[in-house]
């Protein structure tokens, strides 16, 4: 069974107000947001159950970058007490093997999953997949762990990100790569565009048969790592993760069409945009925050795909990733994750060769110390200004 298969009744965004991640309240909001989807009743005894959760890094859960562990604690109890098998896990940039994994977990609050009856996933093993109906992916390498499952539960985080945007639900599955591979699916789709087709081709093979968002504390600015922690204090939950992307972009202040995941799903017809969602559950508008800050803004003319439209593209309009020198300590990290090798450390910093960038934002992403940061050019912001 997968979400391909659901009642089309159930296809509902449902919404649940959670004001802080105390056990007690988070399990009446779960119960909550579940109620009008039906509950958990496609679990089986037996039935193995996935849930993907955000574990883009190891980071304290007080950061608000990864799904809350209380959050992924609760709902592993109400999984195993109807009989699931319930395996919790995810695949963040970096190795994709035990000793990283361990780290992770721990860092991210998860160490007592156990306690819920549900395991860590401990299996780091990959399989090749051929998708021939894919419109991006027709073929990629993905964690096993998910295709073992028999059902899967996407649990994201909602925050800003530097190449898409917003990550939610559709950008959530981008941990069913493995992470040493994650950088050439950059080089593969440079283009937003294209990377947002990829992702929704992921979506489509792994069908989550439910998508949950951790939007009790939401991370805004230099999201998806090193933003700041913004309270909205919401759960959502819905069958398709298209819809549920909508409702969160709206919940954030963003017109979906801004997103380059919800502009693809619409353009595939798999969303009829945010007005078409069937809302349910408590009413999200007293939640909804227009001043979240997600100031990153694209403008959309094309200089091409080579050097020197991509310099002409990076250096003048677009936004594009620009280091904080106090911050920095010199690490490397953003040049080892680089995956088009466009940055090399002078002088103890990083140095960015804008012919080569594609904005895939991935140095900033894994900065450890948030010192890489999304920066809009001065025309590029008055381009779009003058455009909105
Ligand atoms: S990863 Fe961050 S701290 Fe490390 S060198 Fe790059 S910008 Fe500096
Ligand atoms: S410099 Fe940063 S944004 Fe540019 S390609 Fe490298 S990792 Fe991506």
């Amino acid at each position: 069974m997968n979400g391909k298969n659901r009642d089309p009744k159930s296809r509902y965004v449902s919404a649940a107000a959670c004001a802080d991640y105390s056990r007690a309240g988070v399990r009446k909001a779960l119960e909550r947001v579940l109620e009008p989807l039906g509950g958990i009743s496609f679990v089986h005894p037996g039935m193995r159950v996935a849930v993907k959760a955000n574990l883009i890094a190891a980071r304290d859960p007080e950061k608000a970058a990864t799904t809350n562990p209380v959050l992924i604690a609760e709902l592993c109890r109400m999984l195993v007490e109807s009989g699931a098998d319930v395996v919790v896990g995810d695949s963040p940039g970096g190795s994709y093997n035990a000793s990283h994994l361990g780290n992770v977990y721990r860092t991210c609050g998860l160490s007592g999953i156990a306690e819920t009856g549900a395991r860590l996933n401990g299996d780091f093993s990959e399989n090749f997949v051929s998708n021939p109906e894919a419109v991006a992916a027709k073929s990629f390498t993905c964690t096993a762990w998910l295709q073992k499952a028999d059902v899967i539960i996407n649990f994201c985080k909602l925050k800003t990100h530097g190449m898409m945007k917003m990550t939610c639900a559709v950008k959530n599955m981008f941990g069913s790569i493995p992470g040493m591979t994650k950088p050439e699916y950059h080089m593969r789709f440079p283009e937003r565009e294209k990377f947002a087709d990829m992702l929704i081709d992921l979506n489509e093979y792994f069908h989550p048969v439910l998508n949950l968002v951790d939007a009790v504390d939401c991370m805004e600015g230099n999201g998806p790592t090193a933003g700041t922690k913004r309270h909205i204090g919401l759960i959502l939950a819905g069958s398709s993760p298209y819809e549920v992307d909508e409702v969160s972009a709206h919940l954030i202040g963003l017109e979906g069409g801004e997103v380059p995941t919800i502009a693809a799903a619409r353009k595939r017809g798999l969303s009829g945009g945010f007005a078409a969602v069937r809302l349910t559950g408590d009413a999200i508008d007293p939640f909804v925050t227009p001043d979240f800050k997600t100031d990153i803004r694209e403008i959309g003319i094309d200089f091409g795909a080579g050097r020197a439209g991509r310099f002409l593209m990076n250096s003048v309009f677009a936004a594009r990733p620009r280091v904080c020198a106090r911050e920095c300590i010199g690490c490397g990290v953003c040049r080892n994750v680089c995956p088009a090798k466009a940055i090399t450390i002078r002088g103890g910093k990083p140095q960015i060769d804008r012919s080569v960038c594609i904005r895939c934002f991935c140095c900033q992403e894994f900065c450890p110390k948030g010192a890489m940061k999304v920066h809009q050019t001065w025309l590029g912001s008055m381009i779009h200004r003058a455009v909105r």
